[in-house]
This record gives structure tokens, C-alpha cells and sequence, in this order.
């Protein structure tokens, strides 16, 4: 397994992201938890020692099942990381209230690795408002949160908004060779980086979607191993999260991570072809029906779509750049009032589509101002 220096700490490269284990057949969320505790068991004796879970994973299952897991190896060995969801609370009391329960659940006096989960814009402003950063940071001086990080998913302004308000030890953001060139994740990697906080990933193979039978059919090589040797290839990240959920994913998965050599020029190309064709499979299936037409707010939707589409197909941002302001009305006008998504004979979900179109939009402004 490799491994890499964290402040004091060595921490293995490859995390497990607790949120895929095994499942009861029949069941939502409950863990199976003997074939759980025997990939645990597997990634631990070969050197994963870097566990991530959640407050909310498996139904609020995953912390307790962790904890039996682990139990009878040496708290040392392992570490923890694990995170506030402040959307199940409504005050800084209930906040506490969390942070405790998780000390019960993961049966411990610490946490190694403690993030605010998936901080957005919104939650961000709920930490801010109820003073939550500083209630952690007192845990933190107390000893009882090793170091303190968050979780994110929102736009880069968020982020640089977050990184300029207070200090963090680490951060975990999706990232990926896709999300690398495509949306947010190199943007986000160099403000984390400038900022000197180190980097956990999550969805280096965007829960499978991107070595998936279809893209990995015409490939000589293994996608996943790729997929892992891409980002563990940039200096500042530091753990790769995978959310293992069989004995295959584990096995094949430590033997990616135990030599993660610098990817060839043929294995980039390579990665390029999938990422096109990922990107391509992507493409919205508008059929320029017009049955979405009129929008309440007057968003020309199937023109839109068009746009979007060539930016997928042709990768060129310029033009897409050039026209989508030409439209006097896009996806943050959209009030989600649903008329078109039920006049739509495709089924497509067009309000959100609208909103990542935005999304990308914005992303891709930004990233092309000097
Ligand atoms: S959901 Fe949005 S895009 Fe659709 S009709 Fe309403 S405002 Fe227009
Ligand atoms: S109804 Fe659906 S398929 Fe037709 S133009 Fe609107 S979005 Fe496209």
C-alpha cells in the first residue's frame, strides 16, 4: 500500500469510503454486516488505514458498523474521519448534539479527520451564523477533533468564500479525470492548493460511472486503475476515497494502490477517448420537439439544450462561452415550476438540466479568465 505524510501521520493512499458496504438483500439501507466486516478486515491487514464514514451513511448505520469493525485493532493503527451533517440541525445545540452522538457511535474520545459535510453555499451560511466552525475548533483544542476539514460540492466562488473565512487542515472534493478538464475540479484543486490544505478525494471513478462496461468494452486497460493513478499523480491529494462494496473492488483496488506509477502517454490518450465518450453519452436527448415551448419564464429550452450539446460533442468552450449570454433568459431563471418537464415526451428532466448548464456556464467563465 502506499503511503503519504500527513502533518505527523502516515496515511495510506487509499481510503475507504464507508457509504457502499455490502447491503441485506430487500433491504434500503442495512448493512450485511459479516461480508462488511470481511473487506474491512481485508483493506485494513493490507494496509488501508484511513476510514471515512458519515452521520448520515446507511441510513445513520455506518458509524456504529465502523466502529465494530475496527474494534479490535489498535485505535493508533486506524484513523477516522466522519461529518456534520448541518442539514439535520437546526441550531448550534443540535450540532453538539451530533458531534457527541458520533464519539458514542464510533465508540472513541477523538476523531482523527472531522469535515462540515458537503458545505454549499446555504450551509455554509448556517456554519457562520450559528457559530459552528468555532464550537469545532474549541473540539479541536479540546483534542477531541484531530484535524478539521470540510466536504464540498458547489461552485468555486463558494469554496474561495470558505477558504478565506476560516482555516481548515484538509478538504475533500470530487475529482477526477472528467471533473478534472470538465467541471469544477481544477479549479478547485488550485484554491485548495494556493491555500496549502491538503486534499482527500471523493468519486475518483464517480461511483463506477466512469469504468463502466460500456466505456472500459474497447480498452487494453484497466479504467479503475487508471482512473486512480490520474489523481494520485497530483502532489496535493493526499488520500483517494473508494466506496468498496465486494471482495473484488478491494482486491483489485489494493493492487492499484500498491504501485501507483505515473500514467504513460498512451494511458493519458487513453483516458482522454473515455472522457470523450463519457461526455458524448452525456448529451442531452432533446428532440427539439417544442412541446416544452412556451417556458413560464420564456427560457428557450430546446435552443439551450442544442448549445449545450455542441459544447459536449466539439469540447469547444469558446463558442459556447460566446453564445450562451446571447440568451436573455437561462437555467437561473427557472422557477421550477414544472410545466415543461410534464409536457416533455423525452422525460427529460429539464430543470435541472438547465441548472447544470448554468452551472458549467459559470464554471467554465471562470476558468477561462485569466
Ligand atoms: S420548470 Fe423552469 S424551464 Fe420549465 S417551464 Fe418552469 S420555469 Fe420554464
Ligand atoms: S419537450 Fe423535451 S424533447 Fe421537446 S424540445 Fe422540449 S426538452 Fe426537447
Amino acid at each position: 500500500m502506499e503511503t503519504k505524510t500527513f502533518k505527523t501521520t502516515t496515511l495510506s493512499r487509499l481510503g475507504y469510503g464507508c457509504m457502499r458496504f455490502p447491503k441485506i438483500p430487500n433491504t434500503e439501507n442495512s448493512i450485511d454486516v459479516d461480508k462488511s466486516k470481511a473487506l474491512i478486515k481485508l483493506a485494513y491487514e493490507q494496509g488501508v488505514n484511513y476510514f471515512d464514514t458519515a452521520y448520515t451513511y446507511h441510513n445513520s448505520e455506518s458509524e456504529k458498523f465502523l466502529a465494530s469493525a475496527l474494534a479490535s485493532y489498535p485505535r493508533e493503527s486506524y484513523y477516522l474521519a466522519t461529518k456534520l451533517p448541518v442539514w439535520v440541525t437546526k441550531n448550534l445545540e443540535d450540532c453538539k448534539t451530533v458531534f457527541e452522538t458520533q464519539l458514542k457511535n464510533l465508540n472513541t474520545d477523538y476523531i482523527d479527520f472531522y469535515l462540515l459535510h458537503a458545505l454549499d453555499k446555504d450551509k455554509f451560511k448556517f456554519v457562520k451564523d450559528n457559530g459552528v466552525y468555532d464550537y469545532l475548533l474549541e473540539q479541536k483544542k479540546n483534542g477531541r477533533i484531530k484535524n478539521l476539514g470540510f466536504s464540498f460540492h458547489d461552485n468555486y466562488t463558494v469554496l474561495e468564500e470558505i477558504v478565506n473565512t476560516y482555516e481548515f487542515d484538509f478538504a475533500q472534493i470530487q475529482f477526477n479525470f472528467v471533473d478534472y478538464l470538465f467541471q469544477n475540479a481544477k479549479k478547485e484543486y488550485e484554491i485548495l492548493t494556493n491555500k496549502n490544505i491538503p486534499i482527500m478525494v471523493m468519486e475518483p471513478i464517480r461511483g463506477g460511472a466512469l469504468a463502466n462496461s460500456e466505456l472500459s468494452k474497447d480498452s487494453k486497460y484497466n479504467l479503475v486503475n487508471l482512473a486512480f493513478r490520474f489523481v494520485a499523480s497530483f502532489d496535493n491529494v493526499q488520500v483517494i476515497l473508494s466506496g468498496m462494496s465486494n471482495e473484488e473492488q478491494v482486491k483489485e483496488n489494493l493492487n492499484s494502490f500498491s504501485n501507483l506509477t505515473p500514467l504513460s502517454e498512451e494511458e493519458r490518450n487513453t483516458l482522454n477517448l473515455v472522457r470523450d465518450k463519457f461526455l458524448k453519452s452525456k448529451v442531452i436527448s432533446c428532440t427539439s420537439c417544442n412541446y416544452c415551448q412556451p417556458c413560464t419564464k420564456e427560457i428557450v429550452i430546446p435552443k439551450l439544450f442544442s448549445l449545450y450539446n455542441e459544447l459536449l460533442l466539439s469540447s469547444n468552450k469558446k463558442a459556447f462561452l460566446d453564445s450562451y449570454p446571447t440568451f436573455a433568459k437561462t437555467g437561473k431563471d427557472c422557477i421550477d415550476c414544472l410545466k415543461c418537464v410534464n409536457h416533455c415526451p423525452q422525460k427529460l428532466k429539464i430543470n435541472k438540466l438547465l441548472k447544470e448548464i448554468d452551472s458549467s456556464y459559470t464554471y467554465l467563465r471562470g476558468a477561462e479568465t485569466p
